[in-house]
């Protein structure tokens, strides 16, 4: 599927950003804006590790050094959430796919299924500096084990090299939308859905 109109019944949304410029808050209120579900690899992760499930303990070293875990693991806990989350009114995803190799995957997987791929692709653009300041605040705040000053910077390397070409992948099939991060909330929620009543119009 290609850019294009958004359907109301199964709206399908992707975050992409470095750790920190705000995926998850602007994902939590898109779920109850638009009533479709958040999927969180992350958070799915963390919770695995913090139930000691099979794929907990295998993924729980990557996780601690900020590396990423992978790529059947994260396909075992999304696949059958992704399919259900189309099925109950679409879905806004949060750090996966996350290398180029997952989006390629995850769009072979959903090419014979009938409304399943991304329909618009949020980049939130905030700078590295606004980043740090904002990652040591929520490692006081939630004591993310890999919210510490080397986690941070490996995160961010691993941006570099294998997030950052998923932008490149989804423009190319005109799914970017690019917003600036660096603003409130609000101001970065109004601008986000703003671009999708303008896809959807
Ligand atoms: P996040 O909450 O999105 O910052 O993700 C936290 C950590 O979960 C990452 O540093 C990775 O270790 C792991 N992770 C999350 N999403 C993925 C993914 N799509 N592929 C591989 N590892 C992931």
């Amino acid at each position: 599927m290609v850019g294009g109109a958004i359907s109301v019944q199964a709206m399908r949304l992707l975050l992409i950003a470095y750790p920190g410029a705000g995926k998850g808050t602007q994902a939590e209120k898109l779920a109850s804006h638009y009533g479709i579900v958040h999927l969180s690899s992350g958070a799915l992760l963390r919770n695995e590790v913090l139930r000691g499930t099979e794929i907990g303990q295998l993924a729980v070293d990557y996780l601690e050094r900020g590396d990423l875990v992978p790529d059947a693991l994260v396909f075992e806990i999304l696949s059958t959430r992704i399919l259900d989350a189309v099925r109950h009114g679409g879905y806004v995803l949060d750090g996966f796919p996350r290398t180029l190799h997952q989006a390629e995957e995850a769009y072979s997987l959903a090419q014979g299924l009938e409304g399943v791929t991304l329909q618009a692709v949020i980049y939130l653009r905030v700078s590295k500096g606004e980043l740090y300041k904002r990652l040591v605040e929520r490692a006081d705040l939630e004591g993310r084990s890999d919210d510490t000053e080397a986690g941070i910077a490996h995160r961010f390397e691993v941006f570099d090299t294998q997030t950052a070409a998923l932008l490149g992948f989804y423009a190319k099939r005109g799914l970017v939308i690019d917003i600036d991060g660096e603003q409130s909330v609000e101001k970065v929620f109004a601008d986000i859905t703003s671009a999708i009543e303008n896809l959807r119009s």
